[in-house]
């Protein structure tokens, strides 16, 4: 074996201390991040996962709310819940445990969350900000997959990526996320023909396919990072990624296990949003939907907004309006402002 294993578990643990410690900071503010996470039904696979998820917020000393439903909640019932959820000021991040029930429409499930605490970065006001490459709640799997690439020391930039699958929640993201690093990006799905020749020539190449071994040795370019993201039950009862190891690791420079890879860091970066989502600025961007966009700007114009009398400052990465203007004028003020002095 020549390749490099990037170790997941490693990777996610580093990730959870940065969020631990962030949340303590939090806490320290007065601020308690809490994420509420739905179960419907009893779906053996889900209850696994919603438990992990919990028990990683209870390591980082984040508060969760696991909230179970029956497997013949109606879609309104569901709904009813999301929306009180979403009413609850003590809710950083709400997450629904996918499949649901066959009598809920999945899509007006994840429609009826709000993008700010869209934990999953499912909704479409997050796919949309992503697409545009403004800033937004990153699906989890994929925002892993890209900090497993670069904790190689690896360049994205100008590299040619191949992603074999195109799903909602993993291929299409991870493209993107690959092409807004200056990636040349080509998307495999189950009818792209010449697929090994194109496989074979990917610097990067993410395997989100759902089929065991999927990928040869003969698929992989010598050198290339491999990032593994499938977990296929075999039956020998064990986890098989939808890489072949064994050839795969002989072949590139860089390669995910399975288990031990993408899935430890997929539960970390659910972390990471979750403090983001809760007003934290020490990661990458400060929470998008905070009342006007972070930055150099956004000082300034908190600044000119308490000389005016519109604002008294901020706290926990909330504009603070005075009291004598309602928070709508005050945000319109700031926003006005904030847009005039960046010149756009
Ligand atoms: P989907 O089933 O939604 O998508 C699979 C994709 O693979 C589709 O785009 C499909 O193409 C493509 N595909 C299937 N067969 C072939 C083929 N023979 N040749 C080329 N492309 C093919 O799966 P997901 O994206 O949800 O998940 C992919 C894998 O990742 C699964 O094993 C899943 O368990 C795992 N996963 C792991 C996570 C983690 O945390 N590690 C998180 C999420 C998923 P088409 O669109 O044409 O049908």
């Amino acid at each position: 074996m020549s390749a490099q294993i990037i170790d997941g578990k490693a990777l996610a643990a580093a990730t959870k201390a940065e969020a631990a410690a962030e949340a303590a900071a939090l806490k320290a503010k007065g601020i308690e991040p809490c994420l509420a996470v739905i179960l419907v039904g009893e779906n053996p696979a889900s209850q696994v996962y919603v438990r992990g998820k919990v028990k990683d917020c209870g390591e980082c000393g984040i508060k969760s709310l696991e909230l179970r439903m029956p497997e013949t909640t109606t879609q309104e019932e569901l709904l009813a819940k999301i929306a009180e959820l979403a009413a609850d000021k003590t809710v950083n991040g709400i997450l629904v445990q996918l499949p649901l029930p066959k009598q809920i429409d999945e899509r007006a499930v994840i429609d009826a969350i709000p993008p700010e605490k869209d934990v999953d970065g499912f909704s479409p006001v997050n796919v949309g900000r992503m697409q545009t490459g403004q800033p937004c709640f990153l699906p989890c799997t994929p925002a892993g997959c890209i900090r497993m690439i670069e904790s190689t020391g690896t360049k994205i930039d100008g590299k040619n990526a191949v992603v074999i699958g195109r799903s909602n929640i993993v291929g299409k993201p991870a493209a993107l996320l690959l092409l807004a690093k200056n990636a040349t990006v080509t998307v495999c799905h189950s009818h792209t023909a010449n697929l090994k020749e194109i496989c074979a020539n990917a610097d990067i190449l993410v395997a989100a396919v759902g089929r065991a071994g999927f990928v040869t040795g003969d698929m992989v370019k010598p050198g290339a990072v491999v990032i593994d993201v499938g977990i296929n039950r075999g039956a020998d009862g064990k986890l098989h990624g939808d890489v072949n190891f064994e050839e795969a690791s002989a072949v590139a420079g860089y390669i995910t296990p399975v288990p031990g890879g993408v899935g430890p860091m997929t539960r970390a970066m659910l972390i990471t949003t979750l403090y983001r989502m809760s007003g934290s600025p020490a990661v990458t961007g400060e929470n998008p939907y905070s009342d006007v966009p972070a930055g150099s700007y956004y000082e300034k114009a908190v600044i000119w907004a308490m000389q005016k009398g519109v604002a008294n400052g901020m706290g926990g990465g909330k504009f603070e309006p005075d009291t004598r203007v309602t928070r709508q004028q005050a945000v319109t003020m700031l926003y006005r402002y904030a847009v005039k002095i960046a010149g756009i």
